[in-house]
Formats: C-alpha cells, sequence, structure tokens
C-alpha cells in the first residue's frame, strides 16, 4: 500500500487536486501567469509565478502559459515584454512554446463581442464617461438604465462596427454588456468590454482604435488558451461573477475556474507598479535593477538567488486573507541559501592601518583558510599575511567598553586564520586627535592550525596592506522608514523614503583572492555579511553590493514571539 500520501498544502492545490479527482476539465490542469507588460516583475509577481508554474509542475502533463495581457496600448512596452521573459527564466520556469499575447485574440474577442450584440446582451452606449459613472449608482444605491441600452441588434452592430473602422472619437461610444444596472454588485452593472482609443499598440500597432478591458478579455484569453484554474489575486474576487457571465455567454458552462489568493505585501518597501515607476523616473533610485527595489532585476543584482526567492515563496504559501510579510523573513531565506553555497573571504569595510613591529619587513607567509566551514568539498586558500595590515575600525576602540573583546590599548586578539596580536601603541591625526594607525606586535607561536596555546576572546579579521585590492561597497537599507503597509492609502508616500538607504563606501580592501572577481560572484565576508560582485565592477575597481548583513533578524522575532 502506498505510505507516502502528500497532502496539498494550500486550499488551491487542494481544490486542484480535486477537479482532476472528480475529472473536470478533463483532469487536464493549465495554469497561466498573465503580466501586463506595463513594469518589471516584483517579489509579488514571484508568489503569483511560483504557485502557477509551480502547481502545473506538480501534475502529470500539467501546463502553464505565459501570457502577456496587454491590452491597454498606452503603458505597455517591448522593454517590459522581454523583462519579464527574462525574469521567469531567471526564476527557473519554463513555458517552453507556450507564450502567449492577450493581443493576439483581439479579432476574436472582436467576433465574441458581435456575438453578445446579436444575441441582445451587449449595446452600445454614447453617454458620455461622466455620465456613465453617475448612472452607475453606489454601493448602496442602484444604477439607473442608459437611455441607449435599448438600442436594438441591428443599431448596435451598425454602431460598433462604426467604432471599430474609427469614425469616433476617444470616449464618444462604448460598448457594455448588458446585465443588470440594480445588481449589488456594481461589477455587473452593464460593465465597459470595449473603449474608443486612438492610440497605437506596442504589437497591433495602428489595426485596432477600440481595445477591450481586462474583464473582457481576460476570462476570454482564458478559455482560448483552455485554462483550467486562473489564478488571481483577491482584488479581483467581486469581478468573478462577470467572469463567469462572460464565459457563459460566450463558450457555455464548460469554461475555466477563477479562484482568488491574498497577494503578497512586503513590509519596508512598496509593490504597486505607479510607485515603482515614479522611484525611477523621479531618480529616487538608479534604475528598476536598483539592488534597493523588490523588483526581481533588483533582487538579482543585490545577490539574492531564485532559489532563495523559490524557498521564500514555498514557505510564505497561499491563503485568502491580506496580511503583510516581514521584509526580515525574506532576508532569512537569502542568508540560509547563501550560507551554504558561498565562499568565505576577508574583507575591510572601513580599514584601519595596524603595523606589527616585530614582524620582518620583507616577510611574506601563505596563509590557510577555509573556503567554507558548512562545505568541505568548496577546500581551502592561502591569504597572504604580512608586516602592514589593516583591520576593521570599529574592532578597535582606545577606551573600550565592558565585554568589548576586540583590540585596544594592551590588549590582545587574534588575527583570523593567522596570530595573537597586542596593541602595543596608536597613532593619531595631530590636528583631529583620530586613530590613523595602530602599532601592534604579534606572538609568533600562536599561528593558527599550529598548536595554538594561548586563547583570546575575540578574532577579527584584516587584509594584507601590500597585497589587498581596494573596492567600493555599497551598503542597503530598507527602502523605506518605517512600516508602510497601507502603501496605498499614502498620499505623500516618498516623504517616508529612508535617505539612508545607500552608503557607498569607497576605500575598501579585500583580499587578493578577489582579483578578477567576476559580476554576479556571490560571498561571505567574514564577520560581516553576504556580498555581490556588481555589474558596474566590469568598468573599473571591483564594487561589491552587500546582499544581507549576517545578523538575522527574523531569528530575533522568532524568539521574541516565542518559537512557535
Ligand atoms: P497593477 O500594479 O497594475 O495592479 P499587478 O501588480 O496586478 O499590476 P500584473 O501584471 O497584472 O500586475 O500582475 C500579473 C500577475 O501577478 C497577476 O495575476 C497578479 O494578480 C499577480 N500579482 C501582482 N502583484 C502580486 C502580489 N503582490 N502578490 C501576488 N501576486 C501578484
Ligand atoms: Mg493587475
Amino acid at each position: 500500500m502506498a505510505s507516502e500520501s502528500t497532502s496539498p498544502s494550500d486550499f488551491i492545490r487542494a481544490l486542484v487536486a480535486r477537479d482532476i479527482e472528480t475529472g473536470k476539465h478533463a483532469g487536464r490542469v493549465v495554469t497561466r501567469f498573465p503580466p501586463e507588460p506595463n513594469g518589471y516583475l516584483h517579489i509579488g509577481h514571484a508568489k503569483s509565478i511560483c504557485l502557477n508554474f509551480g502547481i502545473a509542475e506538480e501534475h502529470p502533463g500539467g501546463i502553464c502559459h505565459l501570457r502577456f495581457d496587454d491590452t491597454n496600448p498606452s503603458k505597455e512596452n517591448v522593454e517590459y515584454v522581454q523583462s519579464i521573459q527574462d525574469d521567469v527564466r531567471w526564476l527557473g520556469f519554463d513555458w517552453k512554446d507556450r507564450m502567449f499575447y492577450a493581443s493576439d485574440y483581439f479579432e476574436a474577442l472582436y467576433r465574441y463581442a458581435v456575438g453578445l450584440i446579436e444575441k441582445g446582451l451587449a449595446y452600445v452606449d454614447s453617454l458620455s464617461p461622466d455620465e456613465i459613472r453617475a448612472y452607475r449608482g453606489t454601493l448602496t444605491e442602484p444604477g439607473k438604465d442608459s437611455p441607449f441600452r435599448s438600442r436594438s441588434p441591428e443599431e448596435n452592430l451598425d454602431l460598433f462596427t462604426r467604432m471599430r473602422a474609427g469614425e469616433f472619437p476617444d470616449g464618444a461610444q462604448v460598448l457594455r454588456a448588458k446585465i443588470d444596472m440594480s445588481s449589488p454588485n456594481i461589477n455587473l452593472r452593464d460593465p465597459i468590454l470595449y473603449r474608443i482609443r486612438h492610440v497605437a499598440h506596442h504589437r497591433t500597432g495602428s489595426a485596432w482604435c477600440i481595445y477591450p478591458t481586462y474583464d473582457y478579455a481576460h476570462p476570454l484569453s482564458d478559455a482560448i488558451e483552455g485554462i483550467t484554474h486562473s489564478i488571481c489575486t483577491l482584488e479581483f474576487e467581486d469581478h468573478r461573477p462577470l467572469y463567469d457571465w462572460v464565459l457563459e455567454q460566450v463558450v457555455g458552462p464548460d469554461h475555466p475556474q477563477q479562484i482568488e489568493f491574498a497577494r503578497l505585501n512586503l513590509s519596508h518597501t512598496v509593490m504597486s507598479k505607479r510607485k515603482l515607476l515614479e522611484l525611477v523616473e523621479h531618480k529616487h533610485v538608479n534604475g528598476w535593477d536598483d539592488p534597493r527595489l523588490p523588483t526581481l532585476k533588483g533582487l538579482r543584482r543585490r545577490g539574492y538567488t531564485p532559489q532563495a526567492i523559490r524557498a521564500f515563496c514555498e514557505h510564505i504559501g497561499v491563503a485568502k486573507r491580506d496580511a503583510v510579510v516581514e521584509m526580515a523573513l525574506l532576508e532569512h531565506f537569502i542568508r540560509e541559501d547563501l550560507n551554504r553555497r558561498t565562499p568565505r573571504v576577508m574583507a575591510v569595510l572601513r580599514p584601519l592601518r595596524v603595523v606589527l613591529e616585530n614582524y620582518p619587513e620583507d616577510r611574506t607567509e601563505e596563509l590557510e583558510a577555509v573556503n567554507n566551514p558548512e562545505d568541505a568539498a568548496m577546500g581551502n586558500r592561502h591569504v597572504p599575511f604580512s608586516r602592514v595590515l589593516y583591520i576593521e575600525h570599529d574592532d578597535f576602540r582606545e577606551n573600550p567598553p565592558k565585554k568589548f573583546f576586540r583590540l585596544s590599548p594592551g590588549q590582545e586578539v587574534r588575527l583570523r586564520y593567522a596570530y595573537i596580536i597586542k596593541c602595543v601603541g596608536v597613532v593619531k591625526d595631530e590636528r583631529t586627535g583620530e586613530v590613523v594607525e595602530l602599532r601592534c606586535t604579534y606572538d609568533p607561536t600562536t599561528r593558527s592550525g599550529a598548536q595554538e596555546g594561548r586563547k583570546v576572546k575575540g578574532t577579527v579579521h584584516w587584509v594584507s596592506a601590500s597585497h589587498a585590492i581596494p573596492a567600493e561597497v555599497r551598503l542597503y537599507d530598507s527602502l523605506l522608514r518605517d512600516d508602510q503597509t497601507k502603501e496605498d492609502d499614502q498620499r505623500d508616500w516618498q516623504a517616508s523614503l529612508n535617505p539612508k538607504s545607500l552608503e557607498r563606501l569607497t576605500s575598501c580592501l579585500v583580499e587578493p583572492s578577489l582579483a578578477g572577481a567576476s559580476p554576479g560572484g556571490r560571498y561571505q565576508f567574514e564577520r560581516q555579511g553576504y556580498f555581490c560582485v556588481d555589474p558596474d565592477s566590469a568598468a573599473g575597481p571591483l564594487v561589491f553590493n552587500r546582499t544581507v548583513p549576517l545578523r538575522d533578524s527574523w531569528a530575533k522575532i522568532q524568539k521574541a514571539q516565542g518559537d512557535h
């Protein structure tokens, strides 16, 4: 008997499993990811991608389409179409030969509209946009029938044909479904199916001057493609009766099913396309791939791996209720992934010069360093050691507080993979009083790996002055200062941008093994965090982005919550 029964992990998967069992849709599973090509994908889209492609992969013969929902010509363009494909592939999903455009269905959608008109289920309305709004009613008051609602199918057909032929200006006519102006669901109060827009489309050029609305085009695109489960976010829940109405009129009772789930909201960032576009256009960030953005391009440049993003999406799961996920949780997942895969290296971000007075001037030692304590297969490397070194400014205090186990006058510390050193003097800038150099001695009997003999409490990282490579390091902090969860209510949301979201350190020094590190390369800088080589490095000195610091604030949050 089978012993491993895996039960579906969420309500959508449960529903799909049940449909397969009952033979609905003939047991097929066909999903789709339907981005509108009017912006770059973000981590919220990743949730939808993982869900749609994930469910398809979980069932033999299951497929997931990539469909560009390009029914709104004014904001869409090919740059977005290309970047969306890149991003879905980067996440590791494959639509095979199933890439479609809603605009490919314009002719079919038009034919279906003609069919609705002929059946008396759609009419051309000549009210102005303002009048249409006024006639629609409110949540508490029913709408009113348009005086044009009783036009005959012949008259409607004639007008619709002339709309398509370009006889009318924008806004002069619309095609509406004839449903129920007094429905408690406003979406059913004769929704608009077609608008006149004399705008060229990035794929169909000037072939069309009428464009279908989302509510009309989406269900029919699903039906044309044979989608079985049309998964979308909760804001479309109230549109479902319309989705079903359109399909029942056009294709009959066997049609795709719309299923809604809660979108991903992340703390400390923005995810609406409008806001992301504003950030890019107003140059609050440096383009769509700015590592501070939650766009997939931004996360990728910052050093996120597709595996970490997928693990995060799997962990948060899908639910029916809106919630905000802490950014710290996403950071937790990238840290876990990078901990396993990245080599350790030493890099000093804010260098303080150290001279070992008793170490010979002309000597260099090659010390053995471990590449990844989590993975012995990653091996060892050699790190050069010499008389003049740099350590992190923070690792020295002239007047150390209690429990400061790093370097201070008269105290000892271990240099990672090297020796114990003692601070015997401090050189200061005469004018500013700032500490500019430490005079130290080393204890030759304490080399790491040999019998280390004595132990000291602190270990610090370092680089050898004559061997280190200069680098720039970009540190990132959250995009928004506070938790901006109600981002859409926030009028002046730009006021909450964190002015310290980017800090550039330009006099960093990294160990020589990083020479020639190529863009995209990921490392752990010992004691500091995970870093990734930025593409800007191609032009000159190495540039690193800090993906995430080592400290795991998610672990802390969990602890504070009592380890549930
Ligand atoms: P807009 O900002 O214009 O509302 P959108 O973010 O909904 O756009 P689409 O291109 O329509 O962008 O999204 C494609 C798919 O991704 C849709 O099915 C949408 O429901 C889903 N999606 C978008 N944002 C999120 C999110 N934050 N969480 C989960 N799914 C999302
Ligand atoms: Mg949308």
